[in-house]
């Protein structure tokens, strides 16, 4: 299989070593594309491997799974606006990431790998602890010393070697760039190609999940199956993007006739994505950051900022900031549903409360709120 550079379109063999465009530096991609087809779900499988067939990976490779994927629907009343809650986490792990992790942990069991590392803030090294460990591969996590000590703990217990790095964000991907000196695989699920891969299957599910073919009470549709707005916090994006991409299948196969509006939410404290949509940009705006409760978004210039961009203006969207006290009501107002988050996850809610969108709604609560504990 290939890889092909997001930036340059050069194309490169997919390997463990190749985590960036040689050329240019910029992010790969998974080179064929597997165009969706209902026919090739395997209905039997409920975790999402249903939509192996439609997956890009290594010829041959034995899927590295912990039966995650097809997270439920709970429909609730927000403040006066019917929203559908996809929970994301209750994922493996507690948190979306898993959807990416098992592709990424399956391509290098395949392809031999031993040791390899992630760098993360927390939620994505824990993922990646977990899936190394169900896979036998030796995994290195680098964290940033001041991420929730529920994820650190998190990661050390499933076997990983935790490295935590001083300082800000960026320090942590410096200090893992650097080992990768050493032979470790740099298995970065922000740079990896199989992540996206992994996270486009939340389309394929709320497709199923939305048009009747596996309807939970209370949620059919009478259309065709997308919602009028995919909701999501962004960092680097990763579940913004593969729903994008997802829904995007889905309309090339003709089963959607149109895409939702793509709605992507920030912390007041790190928008460069929402500063970018206010001044018409096409790259990440260059922003101050400040601390802020959504630690796991707190990224300062997403990777694929320009996709990020494409598809809020393709589709209609937005991008909206929410304020800590905006997020920290709202994660209460989801608790008292029943819907435990972390503060980073509870940003969709907090910008529903103060948007007041009409139509069909589906937002993505990302985290566990046991990974950072009120
Ligand atoms: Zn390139």
């Amino acid at each position: 299989m290939d890889f092909v550079c997001s930036s340059c379109d050069a194309v490169i063999p997919a390997s463990p070593r190749a985590w960036r465009c040689a050329s240019c530096g910029g992010v790969l991609d998974v080179a064929r594309h597997a165009p969706f087809a209902p026919d090739l779900i395997e209905a039997r499988d409920p975790s999402l491997w249903r939509y192996g067939a439609m997956i890009g990976l290594p010829e041959g490779a034995a899927r590295v799974s912990l039966g995650e994927g097809m997270t439920p629907l709970v429909t609730v009343n927000l403040g006066g606006t019917r929203v559908h809650f996809k929970l994301e986490y209750l994922a493996p792990t507690g948190a979306f990431k898993d959807r990416g992790t098992t592709i990424l942990v399956t391509a290098l069991k395949a392809w031999g790998v031993a040791r390899a590392a992630d760098d993360s803030s927390g939620n994505a090294g824990a993922s990646f602890a977990a899936y190394a460990a169900r896979a036998g591969i030796a995994a290195e996590v680098f964290a940033p010393a001041h991420a929730s000590p529920a994820k650190l703990a998190q990661i050390e217990i499933y076997g990983a070697t935790l490295n935590r790095i001083e300082g800000v964000r960026a320090k942590t991907t410096e200090a893992l760039e650097a080992a990768t000196a050493t032979g470790l695989v740099y298995a970065s699920h922000a740079w990896s190609p199989f992540t996206l891969e992994g996270t486009k299957t939340v389309a394929y599910e709320l497709w199923e999940q939305l048009s009747g073919r596996m309807t939970a009470p209370g949620e059919a549709l009478a259309g065709d199956g997308a919602p009028d707005y995919f909701v999501s916090p962004i960092g680097q994006g990763s579940l913004f993007l593969g729903a994008y991409r997802g829904f995007k299948d889905l309309a090339a196969a003709g089963l959607i006739g149109r895409l939702p509006r793509m709605i992507g939410v920030q912390s007041a404290g790190c928008p460069p994505i929402v500063e970018a949509v206010r001044k018409g940009l096409d790259r990440a705006a260059n922003i101050e950051t400040r601390p802020s409760v959504a630690e796991g978004i707190a990224l300062a210039r997403p990777l694929r900022d320009r996709e990020i961009l494409r598809a809020i203006r393709e589709t209609g969207g937005d991008a909206i900031a929410v304020s800590d006290d905006e997020i920290l009501a709202a994660r209460g107002a989801l608790a008292r549903m029943g819907l435990y988050v972390e503060p980073t996850s509870a940003v969709v809610a907090a910008a529903l409360l103060r948007i007041r969108l009409q139509g069909t709604i589906v937002a993505a609560l990302t985290g566990s709120g046991l990974k950072s504990p009120a």
